[in-house]
């Protein structure tokens, strides 16, 4: 059973801390592959940056199990260096301006330390409720102009939200955990005991620009079934309307990791979410449902690739995703690995065929 020890919070935090936007995963990919080198086979990276490694298994089964996660975070891309020396920049993933305004930011190769412009709260006036939009967002680097830029950032570079991790007792903040949480989880089952089958292991580019890396992952691993580890929201917190509490919850902080039955991409095989819950269940181990709706990961391209592929997506639900800091409980974490563990055990083709 995996329970959080120092080394496992030291590679948590590291990953967190790893600056790699979609495009960009080269970073993050050097460190996985570091913390999994001893442990695997078949390492390859394909052209658009995946990497591909296989878990041995003991041999007793020869299902074509694809377990799946991830790398890259949402940031942005440099697209100008301005006369003022202020960086203009375009979103690379989702990103909300009203969360962007005042944050400090890393950019450049060589991790240049900035701030996105606000205007102080004493100068807004009567413009205080209007709304803004990402192209008003400059990133301040401290250079009064162009030229004391002095060529460090330049366009086509990458950044990202400057977020130290942190350990806050029964749960860490980060950023970027939405889904080094799921490369963590990956390679914990990495590094646990062997599968009755190969497990071939994905870390995967560009999901946060459209589930891209998956698309030629899936298509090179051709599996029979495929388990994606994920982050997810965890909207739990009340809202203006205290009865509304319940209602608008996708998932909830510390209940256990959340089984994807429906999303906007993806009908998850539903067998397949029984057999985990099941597992769940009869394991003791806390879970929950990731209440259907928007959203969607890597399943919604591995589900249809090739002739089909039947998938589940497990998630650590994520306070604050895509902002310069999420939280996620750690017990949800232990509870991921471990549930994703038995069940992936347990694994037949009954498990999934419908
Ligand atoms: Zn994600």
């Amino acid at each position: 059973m995996f329970k959080f020890d120092q080394p496992a919070l030291d590679l948590l935090a590291e990953l967190s801390n790893t600056v790699s936007v979609s495009g960009n995963e080269t970073a993050i990919r050097d460190v996985i592959y570091s913390h999994i080198k001893d442990h695997v086979t078949d390492v390859s990276v394909d052209t658009m940056g995946n990497l591909f490694v296989t878990k041995k298994g003991t041999g007793a089964s020869d299902l074509n199990v694809m377990a799946t996660a991830h790398m890259d975070e949402v940031g942005v891309m440099i697209v100008a260096v301005e006369g003022n020396g202020t960086l203009r920049f375009t979103n690379v993933g989702g990103l909300d301006p009203r969360i962007m305004i005042g944050t400090p930011m890393v950019v450049g190769k060589t991790n240049q330390l900035g701030v996105i412009n606000a205007v102080p709260v004493h100068l807004q006036g009567s413009n205080r409720k209007a709304t803004i939009g990402m192209s008003s967002l400059r990133i301040d680097i401290g250079a009064s102009s162009k030229e004391a830029a002095g060529g460090k950032v330049k366009p086509g570079d990458y950044g990202t939200f400057a977020m130290e991790f942190a350990d806050l007792g029964p749960a860490v903040r980060g950023k970027a955990l939405d889904n080094r949480i799921g490369c963590f989880n990956l390679i914990q089952l990495i590094l646990g005991d062997a599968f009755p089958f190969d497990l071939q292991c994905a870390f995967t580019v560009q999901e946060e620009v459209g589930l891209r890396g998956a698309k030629i992952a899936a298509w090179a691993l051709d599996p029979d079934v495929a388990l994606v580890l994920e982050a997810t929201p965890a909207n739990d917190l009340p809202v203006s309307d205290p009865d509304a509490e319940n209602i608008h919850y996708n998932t909830k902080l510390a209940h256990g990791p959340a089984l994807s039955l429906a999303d906007a991409t993806t009908l998850f095989n539903h067998k397949l979410a029984k057999h985990f819950a099941d597992i769940g269940t009869e394991n003791a181990i806390p879970h929950q449902f990731r209440q259907p709706g928007g959203g969607g990961n890597d399943a919604g391209i591995i589900q249809k690739s090739r002739g089909g592929v039947p998938v589940l997506t497990i998630s650590v639900p994520a306070r604050y995703i895509h902002s310069p800091a999420a939280i996620i409980s750690k017990s949800d974490v232990e509870n991921t690995i471990n549930l994703a563990t038995a069940g992936l055990r347990a694994l037949t083709p009954d498990s999934y065929t419908l």
